[in-house]
């Protein structure tokens, strides 16, 4: 049996205020006067104090980014289109990230594509890209997916939605700043959470299990639990933490049905990642009944109704494709139920779940 030789993130800060250290990472990328830096921000940020403490000079882009949709290809590789323009002939010296989870996969995306020629549907994959990317940079301001921590970008193609997994990927510098995940709207905060606190059951409960992805899911859980279902006033460092680990967790394990069938919600009815898993993840009793359980407590602690029957207008065709993407995810239903899944994940399993949702 062959180990994954498992690439993380070389160097990260983490602490409240930590965001003012930007400007020392960035200085130790600029080296010519002409070298420059592109700050891909989620626009979110556009009109509050953190526009003000970007370290950009006069030299540098930024460009606000428009997150309503999960990250598409075509806006990856526009955005990279732009930043050649800009740079006419030179790459930056350094992409930084600033965002949750999509605003994070599209500065790692563009840092890729800066130096991978083709454009970012041919990269949906596994090690494709060959490469090394140009020196980037991920400051979260959400926390829960881990895509802080991870070796992916999670990009909707023109026939998929699936990510730009590579070595390559990884950031070569994370910020952590809990004061910048501060006011986040209510809802988004816990539906983003609720894909860590999955993450964590997920990996977990699965067949991929092992000590390495134990010791962070176990941390990560312990957290999630001191953040969701108590009060504490470092509630915003608990989080962040519990989102890095559940990233590193996963990164050597696997995630589950919930994801599974929460890639099919996303890919034909469009929602976004966490609430897509807070209404997969309220059916899964049978797979996860603890986790379920006190996933529900969560809910009823902070007042949150999830949609309801959202399969029931859905067409044949409609139906068929989300059974088709989500039996699609080979290795997480493997991790579900071992390498005879196939027996296991039929049409009419699917169906009848995606019916309770
Ligand atoms: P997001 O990045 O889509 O942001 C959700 C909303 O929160 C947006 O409206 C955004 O503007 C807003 N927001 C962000 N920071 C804010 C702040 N400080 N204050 C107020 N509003 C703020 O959400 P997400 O859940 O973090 O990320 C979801 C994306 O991450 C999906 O595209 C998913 O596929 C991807 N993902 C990637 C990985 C990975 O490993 N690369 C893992 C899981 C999910
Ligand atoms: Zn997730």
């Amino acid at each position: 049996m062959k180990h994954r030789n498992f690439k993380t993130v070389p160097r990260m800060i983490f602490g409240r205020g930590s965001f003012d250290q930007l400007d020392d990472v960035l200085t130790e990328e600029r080296q010519k006067p002409d070298d420059f830096v592109v700050f891909l921000v989620d626009e979110v940020h556009k009109d509050k104090p953190l526009k003000e403490r970007l370290p950009n000079q006069a030299q540098d882009l930024v460009i606000w980014l428009d997150v309503t949709d999960e990250p598409k290809t075509t806006y990856v590789d526009a955005l990279t289109e732009q930043v050649q323009a800009f740079g006419k002939g030179k790459n930056p010296v350094s992409v930084v990230g600033i965002g949750g989870g999509s605003s994070l996969d599209i500065g790692k995306a563009v840092a890729l594509l800066l130096t991978n020629p083709g454009g970012a549907a041919s990269y949906q994959g596994w090690d494709l890209i060959k490469n090394p990317a140009v020196h980037h940079v991920g400051i979260p301001t959400i926390s829960g997916t881990g895509a802080e921590a991870s070796r992916t970008t999670v990009l909707t193609g023109p026939d998929k939605k699936l990510g730009m997994n590579s070595d390559h990927t990884v950031f070569d510098q994370i910020i952590m700043d809990p004061d910048l995940i501060a006011g986040v709207p209510k809802d988004q905060w816990f539906y983003t959470g609720m894909d860590c606190y999955i993450h964590n059951v997920e990996a977990l409960n699965g067949t991929y299990i092992n000590e390495f992805a134990r010791a962070f899911g176990e941390k990560s859980s312990e957290l999630c639990h001191q953040v969701f279902l108590e009060d504490h006033p470092d509630s915003d460092e608990k989080l962040m933490m519990a989102s890095y680990m559940g990233g590193q967790s996963i990164a050597y394990s696997q995630v589950g049905a919930c994801h599974a069938l929460s890639y099919g919600l996303s890919y034909v009815m469009g929602y976004h990642h966490g609430i897509g898993n807070c209404i997969a993840f309220n059916a899964l009793d049978d797979f996860y009944p603890e986790g379920v359980k006190t996933f529900r407590k969560m809910l009823d602690k902070h007042n949150i109704t999830l949609p309801k029957n959202v399969c029931k207008d859905l067409t044949d065709a409609e139906m068929d494709k989300m059974i088709q993407v989500s039996s699609g995810m080979a290795p997480l239903w493997d991790n579900v139920y071992g390498p005879d899944w196939k027996e296991k994940v039929t049409p009419e399993l699917l169906r009848s779940l995606y019916l309770k949702m």
